[in-house]
């Protein structure tokens, strides 16, 4: 529901979201005049605040670690003027007319009116669950081969999942670790029938069928993990030091719905390559919109897009 208020502030480019997508959205904005003001969401930074080690974001040739090069980010908007918020943007009233006005509810209490709004509300991974996997989230057990693999170079690994981002990070691990174990719960994989072949054609993965994490085991890092056979019951343990968790992801788009097109998943639908919405003036960037690559780099590039779509969408409204 949107808050009515008497002195509604009006923002020109609201972005919501600090992750990369976010950020460069507003570092591209602030740059333009667009006065941008950034609303965090409940994990300042996003997904990337989670990762230990970036090595494949383009300008660190030492690599960085995930929260600094969020800090980073934010304090090349924040060098241009962007204002960045803590706060949750709750509820939103996108308008279906060329240069309406979209309006907002920040934190349940906080109306905001906006010329322009940039979603980079982001994705999270999916998790199993247990007790044991999160306690050791960022110690052996990870949800991105192509972020932490490299850590694993020369080791066992095993990974869970049947979809396609689990055989296409079986296979890309495969090619670092000497073995991978591939857990699919279900009797076939979903993944796409090139995507089977390869990770079959592959020596070095060994997919168990009808199979689950019944534990991760280890105490402050993975030291193995116990398999369970859904159809036998039977309880089989492997010598591993990473897990990956590829069982999908989910876009935070929930507050969107009714009011953004979006797919059965909840991944924003954008226009063509641009960042457009079905609203004018409403643009999506990042993971909300991107089941497919899902990288920082792709992520940043997409913000730049969607500041340049709000950019020329205002001067053809002027
Ligand atoms: P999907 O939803 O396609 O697959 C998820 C997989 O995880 C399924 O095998 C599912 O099993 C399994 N799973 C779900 N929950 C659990 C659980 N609790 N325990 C064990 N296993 C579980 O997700 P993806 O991330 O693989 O793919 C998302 C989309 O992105 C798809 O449309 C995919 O085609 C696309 N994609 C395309 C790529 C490409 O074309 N190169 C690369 C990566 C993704 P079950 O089948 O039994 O439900």
């Amino acid at each position: 529901m949107i808050v009515m208020s008497d002195t509604i502030e009006r923002i020109k480019c609201l972005i919501i979201g600090s992750g990369p997508a976010g950020y460069t959205a507003a570092i591209y904005a602030a740059r333009a005049d667009l006065k941008p003001v950034v609303y965090t969401g409940m994990e300042p930074g996003g997904q990337l605040t989670t990762t230990t080690e970036v090595d494949n974001f383009p300008g660190y040739p030492e690599g960085v670690d995930g929260p600094t090069m969020m800090v980073h980010l934010q304090q090349q908007a924040e060098r241009f003027g962007t204002e960045v918020r803590i706060g949750m943007v709750t509820a939103v009233e996108f308008s279906n007319e060329v240069g309406g006005i979209h309006k907002v509810t920040v934190d349940n209490n906080k109306p905001i009116e906006a010329e322009t709004v940039i979603i980079s509300t982001g994705a999270s991974a999916k998790y199993l669950g247990l007790p044991s996997e999160q306690r050791l989230r960022g110690g052996g057990v990870s949800a991105c081969a192509v972020c932490d693999g490299f850590f694993y170079k020369g080791q066992e690994v095993a990974i869970v999942g049947g979809g396609d981002t689990a055989a296409e990070e079986a296979t890309y691990l495969a090619k670092l670790c000497t073995k991978v174990t591939m857990l699919v719960r279900g009797g076939q994989m979903r993944a796409s029938k090139a995507m089977q072949h390869r990770v079959n054609s592959t020596p070095n993965i060994e997919v168990h069928y009808h199979t689950e994490v019944d534990e991760v085991l280890g105490d402050q890092v993975v030291e193995g993990l116990r398999m369970v056979n859904r159809q036998t019951g039977e309880k089989e343990e492997i010598a591993i030091t990473g897990l990956f968790i590829a069982i999908g992801h989910k876009p935070n788009t929930d507050i969107f719905k009714g009011q953004i097109d979006m797919d059965e998943v909840g991944y924003i639908l954008t226009h063509g390559k641009s960042t457009k919405t079905n609203k004018h003036g409403v643009f999506a960037c990042g993971d909300a919109q991107d089941k497919e690559y899902r990288q920082a780099v792709t992520a940043a590039g997409t913000g730049c897009m969607a500041a340049l779509d709000a950019e020329r969408y205002l001067a053809s409204i002027d």
